[in-house]
Formats: C-alpha cells, structure tokens, sequence
C-alpha cells in the first residue's frame, strides 16, 4: 500500500518517520530509507529530524532515477532478495512519475511517504499532488502550532529578520552559510494570508 503523511513545517513528520522505521528494523524487517536528492539542508545523504533524530538514506533519489531500479540495486548491496517497507522523507520533491511508479509497486510492498503538502505560497508540490490522487492511505501528521497557538497548516518562507516572503520559486533552500538563513515555518491560514510571523 502506499501511504502519504503530510504535515506542515514543525510538525515533526521527520522524526515520526524514524520511530516508525525503528519498529520495523528492530523486527528484522527488511527496510528501505530513500530521500529525493533536492534537499540538502542536512548533507546529501542525511535525513535529519528537528527533534535530533537522523539517519543515513540508503538511496538518495535523483529526478531522472527509477524507484525500483534503486531498490533492486540497494537489495543487491544487502544481500537479500527484495524490501517490505520503504520510507521516504521529504516526498513533496519526489517527481510525478517516481509517485505513479511506487503506487505501480505498492501492491506487494508498504511504501510510507512523508512530506509537505503545500508550498510557502500555497500551491502543491507536484509529489504531493500526485501523492493525494494516488495514495490509498492518506493521513495528516498533526502537532504544529502558529505563534498564536492555533493548528498551523500553512508553510511560510521567512527571511533572516523573520519577514514573511510571498515570492520567489518553489524550491528554495538556504545553503549560503548566512548566519540567518531563509527558513519555514508553520503558521495558522490567518496569519499566513496577512504575513504575520510574530505576535
Ligand atoms: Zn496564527
């Protein structure tokens, strides 16, 4: 089955992600850590948790990669014949076609994806998208909060001083070593539609 989590920035999908792949792996199943290659925010082959959980991705999906293809190639590296659970963070970076591929794949295997659902000015991320059309299991990761303790569920982009940003691309990651880098956050759809980082 393919599942999709999706939450807001804050909302600690990340650190969800690896307790669950945790219960899997101290079972002896057979398990798969896969991140689209976009976000290097922590290292390439990082995926870090807010919270200070992290684990090494075992594939590190490029746009143009197979999702099978890369499974079969990291069973290979283990020795064993094939995976029972894959987790992927940060789905919203997976493309269209890698999605349509892992629900293609889902009969025979449990994929959990974790991501975002929307961009800092609303709008989908095209694996979100195609997340939502496809995924047979559909849930949201709860627990982030706007500054003014309502449910956020809008993703912000803001600047060092903490201005809220409603332009620029989709994608946009902050790797210049600023002091004070371009971050997101959750906030409520008020405070959101009005940019009101702070009280
Ligand atoms: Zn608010």
């Amino acid at each position: 089955m393919l599942h999709f989590y999706y939450g807001v920035m804050g909302s600690s999908k990340t650190a969800m992600l690896l307790m669950q792949r945790y219960n899997y792996m101290e079972l002896g199943l057979k398990v798969a850590l896969v991140k689209p290659a976009i976000d290097t925010r922590a290292g390439v082959n990082m995926v870090y948790s807010r919270v200070g959980l992290q684990a090494q991705a075992e594939i590190v999906l490029e746009s143009g990669n197979s999702v099978q293809e890369q499974l079969n190639w990291l069973a290979v590296q283990h020795a064993h014949s094939e995976f029972q659970y894959v987790f992927v963070d940060e789905a919203q970076f997976l493309t269209e076609d890698q999605v349509q591929e892992m629900a293609d794949m889902s009969a025979d295997l449990e994929i959990f994806c974790y991501g975002l659902k929307t961009d800092f000015l609303g709008n989908f991320f095209p694996g979100s998208a195609a997340l939502l059309r496809l995924a047979e299991d559909i849930q949201e990761v709860p627990g982030s909060l706007c500054w003014c303790g309502q449910k956020a569920t809008m993703n912000t982009r803001i600047d060092g001083e903490g201005n809220v940003i409603k332009h620029g691309e989709q994608v946009l990651i902050d790797t210049t070593g600023n002091q004070k880098p371009i971050r997101y956050i959750g906030l409520c759809y008020r405070h959101w539609r009005e940019g009101k980082s702070h009280a």
